[in-house]
Formats: C-alpha cells, structure tokens, sequence
C-alpha cells in the first residue's frame, strides 16, 4: 500500500532557541506517560515500582468537558463547566489509574500552610493546602492550574501526603511542615520519605512583582536561588527571542522571574528528605498548554489538574 503521505528525508533542522523552550517540556525518566482509557496521567516511576500505591499526576487530555471546543478532563468545579462533567471526568481519572473504589479527598483550597491528616472520609471537604493519611483507600487529591503540586510517601511506616503550593503556600513553608507533621503523625523518618514535585508554572513564565524577592529573602536563607536576575525592565528581555516572537510583539519584562519548584525542593531538604529521593519533574504548565492547563496562560477559563496519592485497601 502506498504512504498516503511522502516521508520526508530531510531531518528537521535544529532549532536551538526552541529546543531551550521545549527543555521545560519533556517527559523523561523518571517520569512516564500512563496512558489509559483515552487519558493520560503522568506518574513517576519509584512510586509505580511500589504495588501498594496510587498516585498520578492528571493531564488536560481526554474528558467530557468541552473548553473552546476541545475535550477537556476538567477536574476541578469551574463556572464554565458543569459539576455532572467534573463528577464523570473525575470517576474516568480514578478508573483510569485502577481507584474506582477508593475515596477522592479533594480539599477545598486556600492557599494557607493547613494540611489535614485523614483516617477516614470526612462529609464535607476540609479547607487546607495539604493532607495526609496512613489509612488505605483514601485517595488524597490536590488541585491546580500552575501550583505546585507535591506528593510525599514514605514506604517504610506507609503513609503518604499531597501539597498544593502556589507563592503563598511557599512562602509559609507548607511543604516543610508537611514533612514534619508526617513525622508527627505516622512517625515517617524524612530520610525515608520520597517526594514528586509535579507539573506547575515554571520561572520561564512565571514572572512576578519585584517585590517578591524580598518577601522571599526575608524567610529564607537561600532565596535569591529561587530568582533570576532582578531587571529595571530597561534591558532587552530574553524570552522575546526564546518563544520566537517578533520584537515590540511583547512587553519588556518588568519583574522577576520566580522559580517555585526550587523554593519547594529546598524545603524538601531543608526538613531531612534526601536529594536523591526527590523527583523534580521541569513540564511548566505555561509552556505545554498541549497537555496541561495554566491559569497564567488561559485565565478564567482555564480547568483544573488533580494529583492524587493513596494506598490501596
Ligand atoms: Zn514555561
């Protein structure tokens, strides 16, 4: 049968300012691409490896919401969206990582350093940024549109954790006392405790107030990591030519750009996890609105992503 199209023998040719751009896009080991029933769900291997364990971090694809004309998974209630197709995307995300019957714990989010330790279904979601449990077949849900979402397990004593921090999560340490209300509650040693720093906005399109650096600097000791160079917004701006768009298409860039995957990693190790049993995945929800929605990006209209961890009953 002939091709109905003609390969191409030419090789694409080597784009250096994009592939710097697509760096923040790949999926690499140890991270894969589960995919399942019409979704795909990223995961990381050294969790995937423990058959006790549920987790996935949930992609744009596949879904029943329909977003400017596309299929959407849509996890989160949002005023476009109807809760009937947030229910049914969230059932097809629990069946499509085999969790049709554990319970979905989603909280209702405010961007605080509260984390809730569950032992069993609560009525009513709980207002908190993060939750824990060493109960099987609660499956701890975080939601977000360019926050970091964290997963934390420890597979010694079994118990797991989900955080959900954006700036102010951050900068009120949500992820360093999470790993020591592990401690506190299921005796979780932080050395033996591994964490998956999932998909969130990365520096690249994370500008922020100048301001924040101070913020940040005034809390910890190794903040200005977290930064790239503060600009007066006089200079030419780099990712001008780095997304390839003309000149005078984009505005100079007036703040900083801050990189909140750091800030959180260095909470990890600040309270005791190991620098090799923290997984760091780069896909910036910004770059890869392919796979990933961004509230930075799409606004309002944007859905939402959900990271999930539980042990299985
Ligand atoms: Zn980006």
């Amino acid at each position: 049968m002939p091709s109905p199209r003609k390969s191409s023998p030419k090789r694409a040719p080597r784009r250096d300012s994009a592939s710097r751009t697509v760096k923040s896009g790949k999926i690499t080991y140890p991270w894969t691409l589960h995919k399942s029933q019409g979704l795909a769900i990223l995961q990381l291997s050294p969790f995937s490896k423990l058959p006790w364990l549920v987790h996935g971090f949930s992609t744009r694809t596949g879904g029943g919401s329909s977003l400017e004309g596309e299929r959407v998974l849509n996890l989160g209630f949002m005023e476009w969206d109807t809760p009937e197709n947030v229910n049914a995307n969230r059932r097809k995300f629990q069946a499509a990582l085999g969790a049709q019957d554990l319970t979905l714990l989603p909280l209702k989010q405010i961007h605080s350093a509260l984390l809730r330790p569950f032992s069993d279904s609560p009525k009513e979601p709980c207002k908190g940024d993060a939750s824990a449990t060493n109960t099987p077949g609660l499956l701890l849900a975080i939601q977000t549109a360019d926050c970091v979402p964290i997963l934390l397990v420890d597979p010694q004593k079994r118990a797991v954790a989900a955080i959900h921090a954006g700036w102010r999560g951050t900068l009120s340490r949500i992820t360093e006392k999470a790993v020591g209300r592990m401690y506190y509650e299921y005796g979780s040693k932080p050395a033996n405790v591994l964490a998956a720093i999932g998909p969130s906005i990365g520096p690249c399109c994370y500008e922020v107030a100048a301001d924040f650096v101070s913020k940040f600097t005034a809390q910890f000791a190794d903040a200005t990591d977290y930064f790239d160079e503060p600009r007066s917004g006089e200079e030419p701006n780099p990712l001008q030519w780095l997304n390839m768009m003309p000149p005078g298409h984009q505005p100079p860039a007036k703040g900083v750009h801050l990189d909140l995957r750091k800030a959180n990693r260095s909470q990890l190790l600040a309270a005791g996890l190991r620098p090799q049993n923290i997984f760091v995945t780069d896909l910036c929800t910004g770059c890869r609105g392919d796979l990933f929605f961004s509230y930075r990006k799409e606004g309002p209209f944007s859905g939402r992503l959900m990271s999930v961890v539980a042990m299985r009953t």
